[in-house]
C-alpha cells in the first residue's frame, strides 16, 4: 500500500514494482518515516534496546494482572495508571474501576442494604430492639473507602514486590514503541518498550443535555459521596443503574429509575422483568420510556435539589420531577480516544471507541495488545480482564498457548433479588437453535430463611435452557435468589464441562439450600 505516502509520490506508481518500492523507502527514509512505514505495513520493527519489555497503560483489573504475570517471567515492566477526575472532581487510587468505583464498593453497599432487610427479618426470629433503626450513609461510606484505601495500598506493595515499576501518570502514544507519561503536575517523561498493553477501561457516559455534567453524578462519584444522596433519580436500566437503585432503596432512600426502553438489555428478559417487579414491590418507582432533556439546580446544598425535565421516547409528553440527586448510569465509553492510538495506527471502532483484537488480544499493530473493557465485543467483567491479562503474559513470555475463553462466562447482577446467569438467554437460544430444539425447565422457589419472616413468597426463580439436539445439554442457566453469584459460580464450572439435564437430575442436592432446586428433577 502507498496510502500513507504524500501526493508527490503518486506519479511514480506507474513505474515498475521494484523501483516504486525503492522510491517509497528512500523518500520515507529522508523524512525519517521509515519506521512508521514499517509499522503501518504490519511489520514489527525491533530496536536493539528499549526502556522496558512491556509498558501497560492502565492499572486496573486487567493491567495489574498482566503486568505482575509478565514480571514473574523476568520481564522489565512499567505500569502507568492515572485517574482523570470526574466532572464533580472525584478521583481515586491504584486498582482501576472494580476496586475503587465498581464491584467492590457496589457489593459492600449491596451488603449494607441486605443487612437492613436482615434486621427486619430478625424480629421474626426473636431479636428484640426497641429503638428505630437508622442507617448512616457517612459511616458506611467511610468504612467502604477505608477498605478501598487498604486495597490501593496493597496493589502498590505487590507491584513493588514483583518488581513492576509503577507511575501515577497518564499514558499516551507519541510514536512507534514510544509513550509519553504525564503526571498530575504536568511533568512529561518519555519511555520506549518492545510491547505495549492497552488496559485503560471505560468511564461513565453523560447524556449531553443541559445540566448533566454540572449537576448529575455517576457511579464514579456515588461510592465516595460525602453526604447521603437523599431522594434519587437513577437514569438508565442496565447493571449499574439497577444495582445502584437497588441498594439505595434498600438503605431506605426514595428511588426512581428512569428507563429509556427495557431493563437489562442483553439479559434474559423474563429474569430482567422479574427483577423489575421485585424492585417495584420493594418501593422503587419506575418511569418507563422517558429520557431526561434538562437538569436544573433549584436549591444549593449537600444534597441540594434538582429539577429534571424529561421527554417520553415517542416525543409526545414532557414531565418534571424534583430530586436531591440524579445518578446517570447510561453506559460507559472506552478510554481510547485520547491515548494517541492514531499516532501508532491502532484501529478502533469509530462509533463505539472499542478496540478490535485477534483471539490473542493483539491489535492491528502487532506489538500492541489490548485487554479488558476496551475490547470490542467482549464481556466487561473483572475476572474476564484478569484472565485475559494473565494468559496474554504467559503466551508472550512463558511459551504458553492457552487463549482466553470468553464463552460461558458467568455473571451476577447484584440487585436486591440477585440474578446469576451463565450461557444463553432464552431469547438468544431460541433465535440461535430454533424453538423446536430448545427445552426450558423452570421453577419458583422460596428460600427457607424467608419463610419465618414470611416475605417474598415464590419470587425466587430458577430456569435452565437445554439443547434437545445435543443430549439436552444445558446452554443457559439463570437464577433469581439470595447468593445468586455463589450458586451460579459452581454451576458454571459444570456447564463448562458439558453438563446435561440428566446429569443435573442425577446429582443429589444439598438440603436445605436454594441451589437444590436444580436437582432431583425439581425443575419442570
Ligand atoms: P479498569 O479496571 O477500568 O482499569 C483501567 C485503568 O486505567 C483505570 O485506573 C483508569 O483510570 C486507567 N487509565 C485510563 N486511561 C489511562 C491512561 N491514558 N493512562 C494511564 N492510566 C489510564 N465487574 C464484575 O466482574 N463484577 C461486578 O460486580 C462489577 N461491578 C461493577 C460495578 C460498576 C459500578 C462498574 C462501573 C463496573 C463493574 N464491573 C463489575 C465491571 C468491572 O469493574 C470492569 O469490567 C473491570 O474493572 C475492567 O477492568 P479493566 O482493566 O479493563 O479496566
Ligand atoms: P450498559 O450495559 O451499556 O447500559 C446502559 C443503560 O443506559 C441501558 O439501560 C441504556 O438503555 C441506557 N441508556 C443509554 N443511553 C441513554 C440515554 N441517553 N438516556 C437514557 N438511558 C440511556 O451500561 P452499564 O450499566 O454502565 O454497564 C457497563 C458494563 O459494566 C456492563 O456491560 C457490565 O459488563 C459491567 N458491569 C458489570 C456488573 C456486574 O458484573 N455485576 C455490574 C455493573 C457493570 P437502552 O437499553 O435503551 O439502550
Amino acid at each position: 500500500s502507498t496510502g500513507s505516502l504524500p501526493a508527490a509520490c503518486g506519479p511514480r506508481l506507474n513505474r515498475g514494482k521494484v523501483e516504486v518500492r525503492y522510491v517509497e523507502f528512500s523518500y520515507a527514509h529522508k523524512e525519517g518515516k521509515i519506521q512508521k512505514l514499517l509499522e503501518t505495513k504490519g511489520h514489527d520493527h525491533v530496536q536493539d534496546s528499549y526502556d522496558y519489555d512491556l509498558i501497560v497503560i492502565g492499572g486496573g483489573s486487567g493491567g495489574l494482572a498482566a503486568s505482575k504475570e509478565a514480571a514473574k517471567y523476568g520481564k522489565k515492566v512499567l505500569v502507568l495508571d492515572y485517574v482523570t477526575p470526574t466532572p464533580q472532581g472525584t478521583r481515586w487510587g491504584l486498582g482501576g474501576t472494580c476496586v475503587n468505583v465498581g464491584c467492590i464498593p457496589k457489593k459492600l453497599m449491596h451488603q449494607a442494604a441486605l443487612l437492613g432487610q436482615a434486621l427486619q427479618d430478625s424480629r421474626k426470629f426473636g431479636w428484640q430492639f426497641e429503638e428505630k433503626v437508622k442507617h448512616s450513609w457517612e459511616t458506611m461510606t467511610e468504612a467502604v473507602q477505608n477498605y478501598i484505601g487498604s486495597l490501593n495500598w496493597g496493589y502498590r506493595v505487590s507491584l513493588r514486590e514483583k518488581k513492576v515499576t509503577y507511575e501515577n501518570a497518564f499514558g499516551e502514544f507519541v510514536g512507534p514503541h514510544t509513550i509519553k507519561a504525564t503526571n498530575n503536575k504536568g511533568k512529561e517523561k518519555f519511555y520506549t518498550a518492545e510491547k505495549f498493553l492497552i488496559a485503560t477501561g471505560e468511564r461513565p457516559r453523560y447524556l449531553g443535555v443541559p445540566g448533566d455534567k454540572e449537576y448529575c453524578i455517576s457511579s464514579d462519584d456515588l461510592f465516595s459521596l460525602p453526604y447521603c444522596p437523599g431522594k434519587t433519580l437513577v437514569v438508565g436500566a442496565s447493571y449499574v443503574a439497577l444495582e445502584c437503585a437497588g441498594f439505595l432503596a434498600g438503605l431506605g432512600l426514595d428511588v426512581t429509575v428512569m428507563v429509556r426502553s427495557i431493563l437489562l438489555r442483553g439479559f434474559d428478559q423474563e429474569m430482567a422483568n422479574k427483577i423489575g417487579e421485585h424492585m417495584e414491590e420493594h418501593g422503587v418507582k419506575f418511569i418507563r420510556e422517558f429520557v431526561p432533556t434538562k437538569v436544573e439546580r433549584i436549591e444549593e446544598g449537600t444534597p441540594g435539589k434538582l429539577k429534571v425535565i424529561a421527554q417520553s421516547t415517542d416525543g409526545r409528553e414532557i414531565i418534571e420531577g424534583e430530586y436531591n440527586t440524579v445518578l446517570l448510569a447510561v453506559g460507559r465509553d472506552a478510554c481510547t480516544r485520547t491515548i494517541g492510538l492514531d499516532k501508532v495506527g491502532v484501529k478502533i471502532n469509530e462509533r463505539s471507541g472499542k478496540i478490535p483484537v485477534s483471539d490473542e488480544e493483539q491489535t492491528n499493530v502487532p506489538y500492541i495488545y489490548a485487554i479488558g473493557d476496551v475490547l470490542e465485543g467482549k464481556l466487561e467483567l473483572t475476572p474476564v480482564a484478569i484472565q485475559a491479562g494473565r494468559l496474554l503474559a504467559r503466551r508472550l513470555y512463558a511459551g504458553a498457548t492457552l487463549k482466553c475463553d470468553y464463552v460461558n462466562v458467568p455473571t451476577t447482577v447484584f440487585t436486591p433479588l440477585e440474578y446469576g446467569a451463565c450461557g444463553f438467554s432464552e431469547e438468544t437460544a431460541l433465535e440461535k437453535f430454533g424453538e423446536e430444539n430448545i427445552e426450558v425447565y423452570h421453577s419458583y422457589f422460596w428460600p427457607l430463611e424467608w419463610t419465618v419472616p414470611s416475605r417474598d413468597n415464590n419470587k425466587c426463580y430458577a430456569k435452565i435452557i437445554c439443547n434437545i439436539q445435543d443430549n439436552e445439554r444445558v446452554i443457559g442457566f439463570h437464577v433469581l435468589g439470595p447468593n445468586a453469584g455463589e450458586v451460579t459460580q459452581g454451576f458454571s464450572a459444570a456447564i463448562k464441562c458439558g453438563l446435561t439435564k440428566a446429569q443435573l437430575d442425577n446429582t443429589i442436592g444439598i438440603h436445605p439450600v436454594c441451589a437444590e432446586v436444580y436437582h432431583k428433577s425439581n425443575l419442570i
